[in-house]
């Protein structure tokens, strides 16, 4: 095994147990790696300090297996990874029911670089490291063990691979994927999801909890949903007992989706949903011409910012959809605005949402600070990892107070 130096101080983050080794903090590479090898990290003062994937194109030069230099990283490794990925999501009662489920969720799972999530009798795997697609054969056979899964599907087709000197990758990689349209429960309503030409895996599982908060607070109200993809976050509204649901999506495939959604769950009021083929940021210019009025609106939009760099463009986009949503509230209406973007941290967002509700001139408190559901835990000690963040807000009827003349 090829041993990876690290630069003098550099080590702290690996005893912190970080998983990331950054190019700028490897000093040598003494033996030969092809990419996604193990190497045995040591620190410059020659302490080994656990086992990683090489991987020399990124910039993330290595990813940490494990961090006790001893465990030999092989087929049984994977296997008792995986299998406790899976066990303690089916022992968690947080997670009790749900056919999808995000079942390895990388870093924070002890697999960087490993996405799987599952939809009833399917798996759908994203490979995004040299180090996990070494591993792929092990990974999927340890999946099918112990998931019993009928088909494990490949999405490799997430920009990041490139990062890593890797091709895009997709296809079926075990069993057979069902005939017809693939449904799962969530918290009650049916939703078909698409794991080949849908977004990411083909369904926004990190969302599930937010979904049913949404559901809990729609009762009686005007729902307005940005970004609906397939209507997540309308047909939860719609169960909870909204008096109407506009959903806005620029996808049109989506929103055949949405409407088949709307479909399988026949106990739901259609005749209180209007789905708008449009672009979020003229749509909402467009409502408020019209005058028209909501009392909870969804913002959950694409990632604006993919990393810190794009962080500034991405803060007028937000900025700009909060105030749009804000304008429309009636008062005492609740916000629900999301960013999933890694390179907006929950700080800056509140910040940013909070010069958009001064911009309107209301006053807003939040009631729930959001995030992703449990399946997609955060690892204590690389919390750049935490990429969903959410708050849901109550407008103050202040501004619609009349005037005092006296
Ligand atoms: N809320 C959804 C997930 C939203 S993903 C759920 O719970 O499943 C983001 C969505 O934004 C995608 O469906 C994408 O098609 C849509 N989108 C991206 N840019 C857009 C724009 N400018 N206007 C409208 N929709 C947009």
């Amino acid at each position: 095994m090829a041993r990876l130096y690290l630069h003098l101080g550099k080590e702290r983050s690996v005893l912190r147990r970080h998983p990331w080794i950054f190019a700028g903090s490897v000093e040598r590479l003494e033996g030969r790696a092809r990419p996604g090898d193990t190497v045995e990290v040591v620190s410059a003062g020659g302490r080994a300090l656990g086992r990683a994937a090489w991987s020399p194109v990124s910039q993330i030069r290595a990813r940490m297996w494990t961090f006790d230099a001893g465990t030999p990283v092989d087929h049984a490794f994977f296997k008792r990874r995986v299998a406790e990925a899976v066990a303690w999501r089916a022992a968690h009662p947080g997670l009790a029911g749900q056919d999808g489920m995000r079942l390895i969720h990388g870093e924070a799972d002890g697999l960087p670089g490993v996405i799987a999530d599952r939809y009833g009798p399917v798996a759908v795997v994203q490979f995004t490291s040299a180090g996990a697609e070494k591993w792929r054969e092990a990974i999927v056979a340890a999946l099918a063990a112990v998931t019993g899964c009928a088909a494990i599907y490949e999405r490799s087709d997430s920009e990041v691979r490139r990062l890593e000197g890797l091709e895009p990758r997709t296809g079926c990689l075990f069993g057979v994927l069902p005939a017809g349209p693939l449904l799962i429960g969530e918290n009650g309503v049916r939703m078909e999801v698409d794991v080949v030409g849908g977004h990411k895996t083909g369904f926004y599982l990190d969302q599930r909890d937010n979904r049913l908060c949404t559901s809990r607070l729609a009762a009686g109200r005007r729902v307005l949903n940005c970004f609906c993809y397939t209507g997540g976050f309308s047909l939860q509204a719609l169960a909870g007992g909204a008096q109407s649901v506009l959903s806005i999506d620029s996808s049109g495939p989506a929103l055949e989706i949405a409407a088949r959604n709307l479909a399988h769950n026949p106990r739901l009021d259609a005749g209180r949903a209007r789905w708008r083929e449009d672009d979020v940021f003229a749509a909402l210019r467009a409502l408020k011409n019209a005058g028209e009025r909501f009392d909870l609106i969804v913002l959950d939009p694409p990632k604006f910012a993919p990393s810190a760099a794009h962080a500034a463009r991405a803060a007028r986009a937000y900025k700009d959809i909060n105030l749009c949503a804000f304008r429309l509230l009636a008062p005492g209406g609740m916000l629900m605005t999301y960013s999933c973007s890694g390179g907006i941290g929950q700080e800056m967002f509140q910040k940013i949402v909070a010069g958009a509700a001064s911009d309107a001139g209301v006053d807003a408190s939040i009631l729930y600070r959001l995030s992703a559901a449990p399946d997609h835990p955060v690892g204590l000690a690389a919390p750049e990892g935490e990429y969903l963040k959410g708050l849901a807000l109550r407008v103050s009827s202040a501004a619609a107070e009349p005037v005092r003349t006296d």
